[in-house]
């Protein structure tokens, strides 16, 4: 595996790649690795000739009052997994390569980064949209891994790679979670021993939908209001939103369907988590 951290020098060793009709597969993570993350890499590396990881805090996602600074970090065990999964390169680019003085253009997915954590998030998904075509534009892959589990995230980066004809497959794959049903994230590790307990509750409040849409009740109103009641009972919680919405264009639903996404964004202290599912 090779570290690369100037984007020239990574272009250039792309473009042999591809010359030799190698496929390249990308998944692009901000670090602190965990079990998630080396499933997307797994998938790329079974899927692809030529695998790129890239680790990219990304400051432009960040809100003012937000956690940038203390988002963990940990270069060291980030290169160890990656090497131990047969990743080809790490690419670990430096700020200002990213974004140079002036940096001015950014791209932006209407009517769908407003939506839920968007609204309490506001820039959040217009960061995420802007490193992720800078990040394509650099690796020009074949194919993108996602994961599930920021579900929105994965639906405006499908719906930027469809409206500007973004030549990148993109994958989705399922959400990795705790014995107890957490999902895996790298701000897991802010929580304290209590709170790591109270956390849980996100995924409990999904599958208590779950269990009572698989009983027939539909009516999303009433589901959401289960859903808050048992969110509520941890003194730590604390809800940005619980949601049932389109898998599309993210709009709320009264009434379950074929296809339906339920997400919530919870604090448990200082910590903002998110989860969802989605009922097929
Ligand atoms: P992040 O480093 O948090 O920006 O995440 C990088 C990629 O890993 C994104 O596509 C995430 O959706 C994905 N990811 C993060 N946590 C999980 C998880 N628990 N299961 C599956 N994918 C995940």
């Amino acid at each position: 595996m090779r570290i690369i951290k100037e984007i020239q020098q990574l272009k250039k060793i792309l473009a042999k790649q591809r010359s030799q009709k190698k496929s390249i597969g990308f998944v692009p993570t901000m670090g602190a690795l965990h079990e998630g993350h080396i499933q997307l890499i797994r998938r790329a590396r079974r899927e692809n000739d030529f695998v790129v990881v890239s680790i990219f805090v990304n400051p432009l996602q960040f809100g003012p009052r937000e956690d940038f600074q203390r988002y963990p970090r940990n270069i060291l065990r980030d290169c160890f997994i990656c090497c131990n999964e047969d990743v080809d390169i790490l690419f670990y680019p430096a700020y200002q390569k990213m974004y140079p003085a002036h940096f001015r253009t950014y791209v932006y997915v209407e009517g769908l980064s407003e939506k839920l954590c968007g609204r309490f998030r506001p820039g959040h998904f217009r960061g995420v949209t802007t490193v992720v075509t800078k990040l394509f534009n650099i690796v020009n892959p074949d194919i993108a891994y996602f994961g599930q589990k920021d579900a929105q995230q994965a639906i405006i980066i499908k719906k930027m790679v469809e409206d500007l004809n973004m030549p990148v497959k993109i994958k989705v794959l399922p959400t990795v979670r705790e014995s107890d049903g957490l999902a895996l994230s790298s701000r897991n590790n802010y929580l304290s021993a209590g709170e790591r307990k109270d956390a849980v509750v996100l995924a409990q409040a999904l599958s208590l939908a779950k269990r009572l849409i698989k009983k027939g009740k539909t009516d999303s109103r009433s589901l959401i209001h289960k859903m808050r009641q048992l969110i509520k009972k941890k003194k730590n919680a604390k809800i940005d939103y619980v949601a049932i919405v389109d898998t599309h264009n993210l709009e709320p639903l009264k009434k379950i369907k074929r296809k339906t996404l339920l997400a919530l964004a919870v604090w448990i202290g200082k910590t903002r988590l998110i989860d969802n599912i989605i009922i097929n």
